[in-house]
């Protein structure tokens, strides 16, 4: 997979609409302290679908918004999109969040869940715990990760972790089957 563009909308400090595109090779974001930097990073980890406000540097996902400053008022949403080669084709991925709403994702305008959209980072072999995406202190969490976590990160790398989601599903049908059928028994011998 190869992330081609960033697009940004009320997102943390990207109150206005920014594009971003991402060329093949290297690219460097570099700016004064406190420009945004990180910020980009995490839109990328939240549009995937990262649930958990601390790692966004949040008391709530609402802190996602722009909250405004003395010169402009504070927005109700916030929008990030990326546009990622998939496969040989081009998709785009959405997250919305809308204040005291929660988040709605689409993908190449479909509305979709947020498991559908962790399926598709996954099953490309990278989603917002990939290890790819190494943020400020993840050197250290990965260093101290205990096995079974090094484990996930491997499993997440090698692209097998969409499988998993897959194999619970799976399972949770098939518990749900076999209880049917023991009912559909328990009729069957009610009426003999
Ligand atoms: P450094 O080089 O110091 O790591 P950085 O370029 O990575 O900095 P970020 O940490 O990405 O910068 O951005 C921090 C900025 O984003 C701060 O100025 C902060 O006020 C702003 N910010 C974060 N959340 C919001 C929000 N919800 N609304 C408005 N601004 C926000």
């Amino acid at each position: 997979m190869q992330i081609k563009r960033l697009r940004l909308s009320g997102f943390k400090s990207f109150v206005d609409a920014a594009d971003l595109r991402i060329e093949p090779g290297l690219t460097g974001v570099v700016g004064p302290n406190g420009c945004g930097k990180s910020n980009l990073l995490e839109a990328l980890r939240w549009t995937m679908g990262e649930n958990s406000p601390k790692s966004m540097r949040g008391a709530g996902m609402d802190d996602v918004i722009f909250a405004g400053t003395d010169a402009r008022p504070a927005r109700d949403f916030a929008e990030v999109s990326i546009l990622a080669e998939i496969d040989g084709g081009e998709t785009e991925v959405v997250r919305r969040i809308e204040r005291g709403a929660g988040s709605a994702y689409r993908i190449d305008g479909r509305d979709v869940r947020a498991k559908d959209v962790a399926l598709l980072f996954a099953d490309a072999a990278t989603g917002a715990h990939s290890p790819a995406l190494v943020s400020q202190g993840r050197i250290g969490a990965v260093i101290a990760a205990k096995p079974a976590e090094r484990r996930a990160m491997l499993e997440e790398a090698a692209g097998i972790a969409g499988l998993h989601v897959r194999r619970k599903d799976a399972e949770q049908k098939l518990r749900a089957t076999e209880a049917n059928l023991a009912r559909l028994d328990e009729i069957m011998s009610d009426q003999e």
